[in-house]
């Protein structure tokens, strides 16, 4: 490790996507819904009311813990933490302290060099997420704020990395990685708001060590990071030094921000939780058998498909993107493979995220069917990208979408090109498009012709230029140059 160096931990909690709460029946359901209606005696933490684990999560976390190389623990156990706040309707929340669910795993991911990188994985434990508060104006103005306790109750792991990672972007690829994981082993939805939450340990060598805290958003983590490490590198080039303290994010104005170090000394007072038992399901854990993994699922598109490693690592990075691909190639597979792999890989996602939208939103079938046109060779990448875009527009706009060859055809981007003249099943077969544009290129450039004629190369390109114009981009760019090549010698004789 190098004097300056950056060290990364991260502790992840992750709702798990259950139907019910942790310890009693209510639906974990309750994002639309009006505040304090999914709730109950229990999760209300009303005197007497007694929690009943619920099985599924505990299922869903031992998934988590197989995926993550862990140990499920011969004997894990709850325990209260005590504090009062009050997102807290019970005072304590429901955790686990010493007595975890997993530990000793690890996560690949790739390096900033390159390579795969293992960050190892120190515990998974389960515990419960405490209410929501809604502060009426901002924090620091708020006449009040409002509880609603429709999250209290809701399963969470929360996994806790070594400091292994060396950097803001090898922490947000350990997310991004361990989000997949989540999402492959069906015990996450990535897109629910709020459904995972970051706090970052990161200090520069030799120095003491911050905890940001409360991190909401896979953007916040890195954020959040390269503002500490700014911080902190200015302090030390300053002689001053970096204090053990937490912080906490504030993402709008992408700063952190010391919390008053008093109020977070708690002493939580941990005991075991008296309504529960110890958990012994270090046997259960064996016999479940996990679904195809992203390292797997990427191989799988290596091998399958023939995708670039590169791309294979984006497609499979995200589950729902690499069930689109596996839908759209499932058509025709030997002639859609490579094209919606760099299509996908490459512009859709580019367009997708320009319009902040998510790959749910594009229609497979007409996905497919552009995809069609292009190996059909009835329109250019140009002219696919500009059908794309309308589709994606319509889509955005909430307006129904039409077909792509209605697209192609309304927009008129039907390719020109000298094979649909000689075909000659359309139209009049003695008239050749692309020779036409050509001669009425050559026409009005006679100075262009002539530079080309004296050897000056960029005469060429401008003719092209002018062609591409002409065409709308409706022309193959390698069958136009190969034309214009000929009309020109043609001149020349
Ligand atoms: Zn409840």
């Amino acid at each position: 490790m190098t004097e300056g160096q950056v060290i990364v931990g991260l502790e992840v909690h992750c709702q798990l996507d259950t139907k019910s709460k942790l310890f009693c029946g209510c639906s974990t359901d309750y994002r639309n819904d009006a505040p304090n209606t999914h709730v109950c005696p229990v999760c209300l933490g009303l005197p007497g009311a007694m929690p009943v684990l619920n099985k599924r999560s505990i299922e869903y976390a031992m998934r988590v813990a197989k995926a993550l190389n862990c140990s499920v623990l011969p004997e894990s156990e709850f325990s209260r933490k005590n504090y009062f706040y009050p997102d807290l309707d019970k005072a304590y929340q429901i955790t686990q302290y010493d007595k975890p669910l997993a530990e000793g795993g690890y996560l690949e991911i790739e390096s900033d060099e390159g390579g795969e990188k293992r960050i190892r994985i120190t515990r998974i434990h389960v515990e419960e997420d405490p209410g929501r508060l809604v502060h009426m104006g901002n924090t620091e103005q708020g006449k009040y704020s409002l509880v609603d306790y429709n999250r209290a109750g809701i399963p969470l792991i929360e996994i806790v990395s070594e400091p292994d990672m060396r950097s803001p972007k090898e922490a947000r690829k350990f997310l991004n990685k361990l989000r997949a994981t989540l999402e492959y082993l069906s015990v996450f939805d990535s897109e629910k708001e709020g459904s995972l939450r970051v706090d970052a340990n990161i200090s520069i060598k030799g120095s003491e060590r911050v905890e940001v805290k409360n991190i909401s958003s896979y953007k916040g983590v890195e954020k959040a990071l390269l503002f500490e490490i700014t911080r902190q590198k200015s302090l030390l080039r300053r002689g001053q030094k970096v204090d053990r303290e937490t912080r906490h994010y504030l993402e709008a104005r992408g700063v952190t921000q010391s919390s008053r170090s008093k109020e977070q000394e708690h002493d939580y007072r941990y005991f075991p939780e008296p309504d529960l038992r110890p958990l012994h399901v270090q046997s259960w854990v064996e016999g479940i058998v996990l679904p195809e993994l992203p390292d797997a699922r990427r191989e799988r598109f290596i091998a399958q498909y023939g995708c670039s490693l590169n791309h294979a690592r984006t497609l499979t990075g995200e589950l729902r993107l690499a069930n689109f691909f596996e839908t759209v190639v499932a058509a025709d597979p030997k002639g859609l493979s490579t094209l919606a792999d760099t299509w996908i890989a490459d512009t859709l996602i580019g367009e997708l995220n320009y319009r902040d939208m998510s790959i749910d939103a594009v229609d497979t079938t007409g996905f497919t069917k552009l995809l069609t046109l292009l190996k059909e060779g009835t329109i250019t990448d140009k002219s696919g990208i500009e059908v794309l875009r309308v589709m994606l527009d319509q889509r955005h706009n909430n307006q129904s979408c039409g077909s792509p060859s209605a697209i192609v055809d309304r927009l008129n981007l039907r390719k020109v090109s000298l094979n649909n003249a000689q075909s000659g099943s359309e139209g009049n077969p003695d008239i050749d498009p692309l020779r036409t544009s050509i001669a009425e290129v050559l026409d009005e450039h006679p100075a262009a012709v002539e530079d080309f004629r004296k050897g000056k190369k960029g005469a060429f390109n401008f003719l092209i230029g002018q062609l591409m114009k002409k065409t709308r981009g409706c022309a193959d760019p390698a069958e136009l140059n190969q034309l214009l090549q000929e009309e020109l010698e043609k001149k020349e004789a």
